[in-house]
């Protein structure tokens, strides 16, 4: 495929993606969405032989299925690319819409050249019927352009309600691609993103990192089980966005580890922060939903760095790890800053 080709293809897939999940009986969502994209896009063999196997049997795409597709092969892999191809196809969309302007203003200039040579007529001729006959030529013209012009309204906003539709869908799709599934906080692979960015890209301000892991996490997974361990994890994002707040980069970096990137703080006001969040997270009085049975107290455990001048992302990760071990190996429950 040539580079040119490509806005041309991805509003071709556009175009098919919804009749195809209509087909389906699928609501348009943003997983059903990418999903079917990224099947019509080809970027998956293993996504495309399961799909077609589906289709083959005859069977129905279940949500689960849609969401297990969407996790394993279309989540942090080929979204980005599938984004930027939707947004060749919006931008294709809007070049289709400045066409229909334009046809609109040369429509409407032909009508003017008739009317005009119209008025001149009229204006040259006193026979009753030359006149009658231009009168009923003006009337045609005008039912013509009306006729037009009402077509070109209902195309136009038939393209605009296609631009607006797809706006939202590529927000949705932009957004859940940086998203975390369990907890709702930002995903490893924006993480990634946003830091790579930070230290290679100009450094206006300080950075901070702080690394945040979950005490004896494998004791609550196998005194409670997972899904008691899970709703620790969500408890401890929801604690994380509550005192750290959404304008910060708060991720979920590994199974029950979080990473945090801030700017322009002081490693005192870092200290006190994850501090903060460590004694909100001690004094958590952590329940199960089922029996309502206490679970015993929770903690968890910061490292904290900040970036320098001659940092890759290894060594700004591997200082802030570093910082966190010592808070493990000093009896946990505690937050390290490591200059
Ligand atoms: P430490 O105080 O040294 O951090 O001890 P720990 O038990 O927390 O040790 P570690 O960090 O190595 O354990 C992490 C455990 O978290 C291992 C894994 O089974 C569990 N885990 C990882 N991801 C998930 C998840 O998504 N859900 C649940 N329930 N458990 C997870
Ligand atoms: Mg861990
Ligand atoms: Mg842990």
């Amino acid at each position: 495929m040539t580079h040119q080709n490509e806005p041309k293809q991805a509003a071709e897939y556009l175009r098919q993606v919804i009749p195809m999940l209509s087909r389906q009986k699928l609501p348009p969502t943003p997983i059903n969405y990418a999903v079917f994209y990224s099947y019509l896009s080809g970027n998956s063999q293993s996504l495309n032989a399961i799909i077609d196997d589906i289709f083959s049997q005859k069977k129905t795409f279940s949500l689960a299925i849609m969401v297990e597709l969407y996790e394993k092969y279309v989540n942090g892999t080929a979204t980005l690319e599938q984004q930027d191809k939707i947004q060749q196809a919006l931008e294709k969309a809007l070049s289709e819409a400045s066409d229909e302007v334009q046809q609109i203003t040369s429509d409407a200039q032909g009508f003017d050249n008739n009317i005009s040579k119209h008025a001149d007529t009229l204006s040259e001729t006193t026979d009753p019927a030359t006149t009658t006959i231009v009168l009923q030529q003006i009337m045609q013209d005008t039912r013509d352009m009306v006729r037009n012009n009402l077509d070109m309204q209902a195309r136009m906003q038939d393209t605009n309600n296609e631009i607006t539709r797809v706006k939202a869908e590529l927000e949705s799709v932009k957004a859940m691609a940086e998203k975390d599934a369990l907890t709702g906080l930002k995903n490893r692979g924006s993480f990634d993103r946003t830091i790579d960015n930070i230290v290679y890209g100009d450094k206006t301000g300080s950075t901070s990192l702080i690394i945040l892991d979950i005490d004896h996490f494998k004791r609550i997974n196998d005194n409670y089980g997972h899904l008691v361990g899970d709703r620790v994890i969500r408890y401890v994002a929801a604690l994380l966005l509550q005192i750290v707040g959404k304008e910060n980069h708060i991720a979920r970096f590994g199974g029950e580890e979080f990473a945090i990137i801030l700017h322009n703080e002081s490693p005192d006001s870092l200290t006190a922060l994850s501090n903060k969040v460590r004694i909100a997270m001690g004094n958590s009085k952590l329940q199960r939903k089922d029996s309502g049975e206490t679970i015993g107290k929770v903690t968890l455990s910061a490292g904290i760095t900040q970036l320098k001048s001659d940092d890759s992302v290894e060594t700004l990760i591997e200082r802030a790890d570093k910082a966190l071990y010592e808070a493990k190996e000093s009896g946990r429950n505690k937050v390290v800053f490591y200059e």
